[in-house]
């Protein structure tokens, strides 16, 4: 049996991005004894790269905004697929959500007349996202980190010690929830720079790990996106929601080789960027589809007056949601009409005045002149699609947060799915950081209240067997007579290497069943020998054991993508079948829910055949009538399904 230190705690938060610690200051603020932890630094999180804003119609730029026209911009954006109560209560509450965070000491880039300044992004009908220059995420985390540091302070001096009520365990990674009986207990967790193994014995586990991005090669995500949490809620019963749906932004850098991926931020168009191919053409406005052409510019002098004059004109094509200009960049590659590094050019030095661009996006400035060797304001970027946000997630309740099935077991943030549809709009992320984050700790908190005088326990051979998952790529040969005995181990940098290929190559931006069904073997052949993923040495900070922990996650995530985007035979959002290139009507109403195949939360890992995933079809929740009632007719019929039109 492993000796392992236990702590007990009333709510136990997985992950320090933006949902996270909002979720931990919601709990600990409703009296709830609170742990984060965090697989990197406190203050570090994936949030922090947030460039372009927070969506919230607070009508400081444009005073005919309000959440419902954001709520309709998000259900547009989602293709309609959209958790309709999700969307809702996003667009409600986002407005406040910014307001409290600058009560917290967030400094936001201000208007003329001393309010919080929004900005243009796609898909938003009016100026939303409030901002702090490109560094919006940076201000967010340092803003919501702040907010921790002085509830422990209020801690201090009540009871003495400052992580009496609220304490933050950094570079530590979770490998397993546990659970009592069909209730959450805990999670288990190791120590990155030492190795050593602890439990949080907890009735409430918020999950707010984040993305997927690095299982494909061409990624802006950072190291800390392999799934976990995603895997996480898997194993421990949860089903997965819509998981085909992966956002690819149009705007990477392509060029040079060790950068391609890393964002460019959408505010580069939301300003007055313009996109144009090897021609000089600005190809947008070939690209509207049938359900926005009435919202879009037909001319390029309509799309820039509208920056001036946005209520006497429409947006140009540029500033459509990002899976239709993925697309169209895609296409314009694919028609040999591209820039010389397989992108196409994204202008702002023909735009914008030099010091404005610089005033405006200082990140990108200082990204494109150390990265790339390329001024921004005299010349322009080259920028291709990369991986950038996972739509689908932990199937939760919509108003608690709660992931179903798994009594204790709370999701917020971009580990969650339902919120965003098909397609999330930029910008909606952070605002849906902030409002679910409150939501997850809000009822994490008390139904750790509720659980007060039956807590669930942690058994030790629970831990044990955690303790031994985490410990087999030590002993990657495997025991005498087992199935891995005398095969060599497998390096975990080179499978890793070859899911990102295959996930990128095979169920990338376009997607065809052949190719599906390839990738599907070619995961069921990572992951027998992902079975076999060995290292050397010892637990003290070793990468390579990391890795092959990691891979676990990310095999069963891709597998998940895979299968439910093999399975929806029509394209929308952000998954698009070269062999089913419409928007299918049929398709409005359904959701696709991933499952493990073993419920008793084992892995198939030996058996290809057999697969790790299950899918089922679900018909999808009916719209509230008075928020169809926001729309057109004509613009429903579009989306709807026969017999919801009907209804
Ligand atoms: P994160 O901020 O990623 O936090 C995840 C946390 O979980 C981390 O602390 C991590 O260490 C921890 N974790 C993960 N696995 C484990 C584990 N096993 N054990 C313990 N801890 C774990 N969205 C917008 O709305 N506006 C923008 O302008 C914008 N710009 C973006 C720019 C870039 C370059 C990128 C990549 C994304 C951008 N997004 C933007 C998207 C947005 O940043 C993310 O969706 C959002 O920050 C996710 O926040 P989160 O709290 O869900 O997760």
């Amino acid at each position: 049996m492993s000796v392992v230190d236990r702590q007990e705690w009333d709510v136990v938060v997985v992950g320090a991005g933006g949902a996270g610690l909002r979720a931990a200051i919601e709990a600990r603020e409703r009296g709830a004894r609170t742990a984060v932890i965090c697989k990197s630094l406190f203050g570090k999180a994936h949030t922090v790269m947030a460039e372009g804003g927070i969506a919230a119609a607070m009508a400081n730029a444009n005073e005919h905004d309000n959440w419902k026209v954001h709520f309709r911009d998000t259900m547009r954006g989602g293709k309609f697929l959209n958790q309709w109560r999700m969307a809702e209560l996003h667009a409600q509450e986002a407005p406040q959500r910014v307001w409290e965070l600058e009560t917290w000491g967030a400094l936001f880039d201000r208007t003329k007349d001393g309010r919080i300044s929004q900005r243009n992004f796609g898909g938003h009908e009016y100026p939303r996202l409030a901002h702090v220059g490109d560094r919006t995420g940076l201000e967010l985390i340092r803003t919501l980190q702040q907010k921790i540091v002085s509830l422990q302070q209020e801690d201090k001096k009540e009871t003495g010690d400052y992580e009496s009520r609220l304490k933050v365990y950094q570079e530590c990674t979770v490998t397993r929830i546990l659970k009592d009986g069909s209730r959450v207990s805990g999670v288990f967790a190791y120590e990155r720079e030492t190795g050593r193994f602890f439990v949080l014995e907890a009735p409430s586990v918020v999950i707010a790990t984040g993305g997927i991005g690095k299982s494909f090669k061409v990624t802006s995500n950072s190291w800390e996106y392999t799934g976990d949490g995603h895997a996480l809620a898997l194993l421990a019963g949860a089903p997965l929601l819509n998981m085909e749906f992966v956002q690819f932004h149009p705007t990477g850098m392509v060029w040079p080789p060790s950068v391609k991926g890393i964002l460019v931020t959408e505010s580069v168009r939301g300003d007055g960027g313009v996109l144009r191919n090897s021609e000089g053409k600005r190809f947008m406005f070939d690209y509207v589809p049938d359900v926005f052409k009435e919202k879009y510019a037909e001319s390029e002098e309509e799309g820039d007056r509208w920056y001036e004059d946005p209520d006497n004109n429409r947006r140009p094509p540029e500033l459509l949601p990002r899976d239709e200009v993925a697309r169209a960049i895609n296409a314009e590659v694919k028609a040999g009409r591209g820039s010389p590094h397989g992108g196409v050019f994204l202008d702002v030095s023909t735009r914008m005045p030099a010091e404005v661009i610089k005033r405006r996006l200082p990140s990108m400035y200082h990204q494109f002149k150390e990265l790339a060797d390329v001024d921004i304001t005299a010349e322009p970027m080259e920028v291709g699609p990369t991986c950038h946000y996972v739509m689908g997630g932990i199937a939760v309740d919509s108003d608690t947060a709660a992931a179903r099935g798994v009594p204790g077991l709370f999701a917020a943030g971009e580990v969650a799915g339902g919120m965003h549809g098909s397609n999330r709009l930029g910008g909606n992320s952070l605002s849906d950081l902030l409002v679910f984050g409150r939501r997850a700790g809000w009822h994490a908190a008390e139904h750790a209240a509720a659980q007060a005088f039956e807590r669930p326990g942690v058994s030790d051979p629970q831990i044990d067997s955690a303790a031994a998952e985490a410990l087999r790529p030590f002993s990657a040969e495997g025991p005498a007579g087992s199935v891995d005995a005398g095969r060599p181990p497998e390096n975990p940098y080179t499978l890793h290497q070859e899911l990102q290929q295959a996930m990128n190559d095979l169920v990338g931006i376009i997607r065809r069943e052949a190719e599906m069904e390839q990738a599907l073997e070619k995961l069921a052949e990572l992951r027998v020998r992902a079975h076999r993923a060995g290292v050397e040495g010892h637990r003290q900070f070793n990468p390579g054991w990391h890795l092959a922990l990691d891979l676990r996650n990310m095999l069963l995530v891709s597998e998940c993508v895979a299968r439910a985007a093999l399975e929806r035979t029509e394209s929308r959002g952000g998954h698009t079948r070269e062999d089913h290139p419409e928007m299918d009507r049929r398709w409005r109403n359904v959701n696709l829910l991933c499952r493990l195949a073993d419920p008793t939360g084992g892995l198939a890992a030996t058996d290809p055949e057999r697969g790790q995933i299950d899918l089922v079809r679900e018909t999808t929740e009916p719209v509230r009538q008075d928020l169809l009632a926001l729309f057109e007719k004509e613009e429903l019929v579009k989306y709807l399904a026969e017999e919801e039109l009907y209804q």
